[in-house]
């Protein structure tokens, strides 16, 4: 469609955070406009067919953890335009190359799931199994909580009140009956004095990094125990494809009359003075932006070239320069078609591995897997080829041809810049060799024969084609001084910039990355006050 030139709002971005943000301004009467450098809206929220025709795999964001509470979801009617999920009942487990037995964790749909949880772990240490259950629990009582402080813009430092980093508040801990020395302390010490059995370990050390959060880093015990035993249960599966959820964002946002642009990046944020008002197209477009312009791109790119450093002032210049982007939360994708889904060894003590969502597989120690995720945040391609990995056929028919299975993976890998591209094409080559040969051992079903078709998609595919930069999912670092109320930087917390009529609102905000929308909808929020628009939010009866 031709480009209008002007617009109330323009937003920089069409990940599902620009998108979130550009449907509630919209409807909040600001005519919006996104625009979007790729031909395809949603970013990480996507799901490709790119090993055989009919497999489909979400080779970027897979678990939907946050669908019950997104404002997003339920205000626009999300599930009516073809966002719909499944919630499958084994949701995480580790299976092992010698055949003992599995450990698996299930969804908190039904109370007697956690009792299969509690029984699966057992099998190696009841005290393990009891605490694992007596947290679990307490967590759930925790939720309503924790999900207004998502929906929220964070609470700033005051005089009173200097450290408000909800996520790390030691009254948290507290509540689930656990020592406030966690708090400052890693993920693993956490991990490790809760739990004895090492098998145990193994996946939770998995488990805590799924969600960004290094496990030896000091300072984020919380977010560990976070990871670990809330978003791990709530897994959810889009039908169809992750895909169908960016769709139906998009869908619900031009309803409400905004405007969505494919293949037009910006390349400049005009400004008048120290004021935005508007943007340029790579293609020389102007697009003028009567009251804001908001950026979902990435943080250095938005700040430092789109206004450029000669516009910002040394501090905001240094912020930016220093903001750190990756390494833990660097992900390389495999996607293999199947003929036959894995049949693990570990099936034989419990089938339900078989049909786990997300089973992790290649490590049998959690010394394994220290050394692996060391090895990815030391710059070093892992040498243990291990994975977390789905097969969403097993649950929708609609991920592959009949009687076929597609399975995806993550590894979790070295930024993108630790290597060249020469490197990263040995490697997109070669490492799911190594991977399908590893995993033989814990499935021997895993042959090559079995393998129709295969792609690996590295960081550095992900820098090129998303602008994920360094192949980091939240586009900037997870880290106490990167965190809550310091995310990015404490000056830009509130999703302002010091560039009057310009927000930010990339998962480099608070609260982070994640398909939970939650960035988009706390910008709106701040916007909503800046402007004098609408707050749905206080008649909504829902809190926030
Ligand atoms: C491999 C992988 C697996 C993941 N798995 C999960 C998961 O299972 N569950 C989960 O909840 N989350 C997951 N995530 C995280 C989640 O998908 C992301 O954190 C989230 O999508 C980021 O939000 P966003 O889409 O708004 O931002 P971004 O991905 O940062 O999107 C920014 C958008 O801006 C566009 N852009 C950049 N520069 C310009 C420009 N100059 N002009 C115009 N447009 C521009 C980009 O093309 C992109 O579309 C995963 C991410 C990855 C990469």
């Amino acid at each position: 469609m031709p480009v209008k030139k002007s617009y109330d709002a323009v937003i920089i971005g069409g990940g599902h955070m620009g998108i979130t943000l550009g449907a509630y301004l919209q409807r909040a009467g600001m005519e919006t406009a996104v625009f979007e450098r790729r031909h395809e809206e949603g970013s990480a929220i996507f799901t490709s067919e790119c090993t055989a025709p009919g497999f489909l795999h979400n080779l970027h964001a897979q678990y939907m953890e946050f669908l019950d509470w997104m404002p997003f979801y339920h205000d626009f009617g999300l599930e009516k335009l073809g966002a719909r999920a499944l919630y499958p009942k084994a949701q995480s487990g580790i299976a092992f190359s010698d055949g003992r037995p599995p450990i698996v964790l299930y969804s908190v749909e039904k109370p007697e799931h956690l009792e299969l949880s509690r029984k699966s772990i057992a099998v190696y240490s009841k005290h393990d199994a009891e605490t694992f259950v007596e947290i679990r629990k307490k967590v759930e009582s925790l939720e309503e909580m924790m999900v207004e402080r998502l929906y929220n813009p964070p609470e700033l430092p005051t005089a009173e009140n200097p450290d408000p980093d909800f996520f790390a508040r030691e009254a948290l801990l507290e509540i689930l009956g656990l020592p406030s020395h966690y708090g400052k302390a890693s993920p693993r010490t956490v991990i490790d004095c809760l739990f004895e059995t090492p098998e145990l370990r193994a996946l939770m050390y998995r488990k805590s990094v799924e969600w960004g959060i290094p496990v030896e880093m000091e300072g984020m015990g919380m977010a560990g125990i976070t990871s670990c035993f809330w978003i791990g249960e709530n897994w959810r599966l889009m039908i169809g494809g992750t895909h169908t959820l960016a769709h139906a964002m998009v869908m619900a946002a031009v309803r409400e009359g905004m405007d969505f642009y494919e293949s037009s990046e910006v390349v400049k944020v005009l400004l008048k003075g120290k004021r935005a008002v508007g943007v340029r197209l790579k293609d020389g477009t102007e697009i003028e932006a009567r009251k804001l312009v908001a950026s979902n791109a990435d943080l250095k790119a938005t700040l430092l070239e789109m206004v450029g450093e000669e516009n910002l002032s040394p501090l905001w210049a240094r912020r930016a320069r220093d903001f750190r982007i990756g390494p833990s939360c660097v992900l390389a994708c495999t996607g293999l078609a199947l003929h036959e889904a894995p049949r693990f060894k570990s099936a034989r003590h419990n089938p339900d591995i078989d049909k786990t969502f997300y089973t992790v597989v290649g490590f049998d120690t959690p010394e394994e897997m220290l050394d692996y995720c060391r090895d990815a945040e030391g710059g070093r391609i892992p040498r243990i080829p291990g994975a977390g990995i789905w097969v969403n056929s097993l649950w929708d028919p609609t991920y592959a041809p009949p009687g076929k299975h597609s399975l995806c993976g993550w590894f979790f890998f070295p930024k993108a810049s630790t290597h060249t591209r020469e490197e990263w094409a040995e490697v997109k080559a070669t490492y799911n060799d190594r991977f399908i040969e590893r995993f033989r051992k814990w499935a021997p079903n895993m042959t090559r024969e079995n393998v129709i078709a295969d792609y690996f998609y590295t960081p550095l595919d992900q820098q090129d084609e998303m602008r994920l930069m360094e192949g980091d999912f939240m586009n900037g670092a997870m880290a106490p001084d990167q965190g809550g109320p310091s995310r990015p930087f404490p000056e830009a917390a509130h999703y302002r910039t010091e560039i009057e009529g310009l927000y930010l609102c990339g998962p480099y905000m608070y609260p982070g990355g994640g398909a939970s929308a939650a960035n988009g909808y706390n910008a709106f929020k701040i916007i909503a006050g800046d402007f004098g628009l609408d707050k749905p939010w206080e008649t909504n009866g829902r809190g926030y």
